[in-house]
């Protein structure tokens, strides 16, 4: 019996399980729209907030895979919702991250300081993190300046590295590292492997019986799954020995690529 029949429900990593900056990793795109075809309930799981939900979704959309917007969940969703419900509406927020990630805070309803000039606005209540390649010390001091007056430091994730296409690029924890360090405080995340974000999956496909977590990343991913009372199922082939290894953390099952799935388990 193919292992995905164990389950009636699928959260599916997407940065080293579906693709690898945006380039389908072989067998990837077949499976998921096998799956569909089988009316498997599916949902993506990323700690990858450089680009919004619908962003992710078109991608996957272009690869053949007719998933909507809902079901794409990421760090960045999953942060901004903890604003909201900690700061109620509207509240002000000094940012890290892309172009893409200020504007999804802006759309998500949140005021973004970033750039006003200091004194002529109400100050920040939260500093929001999220790892981007043109982060820079201007970034670093007002974010770690923000945290020590007082602001709430939160972020999308610790991953110290993403998978890219010519090796592991520094990730969100790399960044959030130094303003926690020049702020002296600890910052809330809420990418994998936090509860919040895996909640959001379940909620994204009507939380069927039993759900699996397919994903690279054994302290994040596995880890974090098993927590939520998800199992967890190991994609090793991207993988390096760090991320697909860790005494503590026995994966409910190993597969090379999402392939597997389709094979006996
Ligand atoms: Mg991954």
């Amino acid at each position: 019996m193919p292992l995905a029949e164990n389950y009636d429900g699928l959260l599916i990593d997407l940065d080293g399980v579906v693709w690898r900056n945006h380039q389908f990793l072989p067998g990837a795109a077949e499976t998921l729209k096998d799956l569909l075809a089988g009316g498997m309930p599916l949902a993506f799981v990323t700690n990858n907030p450089r680009l919004s939900p619908a962003e992710q979704a078109g991608i996957l959309r272009k690869g053949g895979i007719a998933i909507d917007d809902g079901r794409v969940v990421t760090a960045g969703s999953t942060l901004f919702d903890f604003a909201l419900s900690r700061f109620g509406p509207k509240p002000r927020a000094l940012v890290v991250g892309t172009d893409s990630f200020h504007a999804q805070v802006a759309a998500a309803g949140i005021e973004d300081l970033t750039g006003s000039e200091p004194g002529s606005r109400p100050e920040p209540e939260i500093v929001l993190v999220s790892g981007h390649e043109r982060f820079d010390y201007v970034e670093m001091r007002a974010a770690s300046m923000a945290a020590r007056d007082g602001a709430f430091l939160a972020a999308t994730g610790r991953d110290p590295i993403m998978p890219m296409h010519d090796g592991l690029w520094p990730g969100t924890g790399a960044i959030l590292a130094s303003i926690e360090t020049a702020s002296g405080q600890t910052a809330v995340t809420t990418g994998k492997p936090e509860p919040a974000i895996f909640e959001a999956g379940l909620r994204a496909i009507g939380s069927p019986g039993r759900v699996a977590m397919l994903g690279d990343q054994i302290r994040t991913d596995i880890a974090g799954a098993q927590a939520a009372g998800l199992d967890g199922i190991l994609v090793q082939s991207t993988g390096t020995a760090s991320q697909t290894s860790d005494p503590s953390v026995t994966p409910d099952h190993r597969i090379e690529d999402l392939a597997g799935l389709m094979r006996a388990g």
